[in-house]
């Protein structure tokens, strides 16, 4: 998608920012994009794939012949056919879903933004963990839970000093007993669950 220069149409027909893609409303019904316009863009549904530095995923490509004669075709893009192409990833579903959910539930999201960014933020940027190194969910639970046990206890430090920790650990009595009790149910749920993976896998 090529977006054009910020210019202002002679004929009063508004900005480049009013062709900008959310500008586009998506039909999930007949899956096309209705343009500013009003015209309708279709797709001839062949997935592309789009290659990032680690990863890659696939999209359509919308067009509609209508731009050929359009006179904001100049606002909305700057391709050399004169014809605007609107991409839809494989994803794009989610991404407009969350969206909705987030719209629904910012101040939910601030909160959250305000607890957890700076911690993913340490950790991808200053200590480099940006990807895992193992695979499978079973696998990278276990890396994840290492690396936030590095990062409660570096945080327990800073706000507490290592004397002042040291101290609370050694009057520290954990609740296991209250806790079991508490959780049997869900427990119990996750021991039956344990067993059928070790069942399954034993048979396989
Ligand atoms: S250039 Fe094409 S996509 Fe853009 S507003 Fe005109 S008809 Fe719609």
């Amino acid at each position: 998608m090529v977006c054009p220069p910020t210019i202002v149409n002679a004929n009063n027909k508004g900005t480049t920012a009013d062709y900008m893609v959310d500008k586009f409303n998506y039909n999930a019904a007949s899956d096309t994009y209705t343009c500013p316009e009003g015209n309708i863009l279709t797709t001839t549904g062949s997935w592309h794939k789009k290659t990032r530095e680690r990863d890659s995923y696939q999209f359509k490509k919308y067009r509609t012949p209508a731009c050929k004669t359009c006179p904001v075709q100049k606002l909305c893009t700057a391709k050399v056919d004169g014809r605007r192409e609107i991409d839809r990833s494989q994803y794009a579903d989610a991404v407009e879903k969350n969206g909705l959910h987030y719209k629904a539930n910012k101040d939910l999201y601030r909160k959250r933004q305000e607890i957890n960014e700076h911690i993913f933020g340490t950790i991808k940027r200053q200590w480099g963990y940006n990807h895992t190194n193992l695979r499978g969910l079973e696998k990278v639970n276990g890396e994840m839970a290492l690396i936030m046990t590095v990062y409660n206890m570096k945080r327990a430090i800073n706000i507490l000093g290592i004397e002042k920790l040291l101290e609370k650990l050694k009057k520290w009595k954990p609740k296991y007993p209250a806790f079991l009790k508490s959780n049997k149910k869900q427990l119990f749920l996750r021991l039956c669950d344990n067993f059928r993976i070790l069942n399954y896998k034993s048979v396989a």
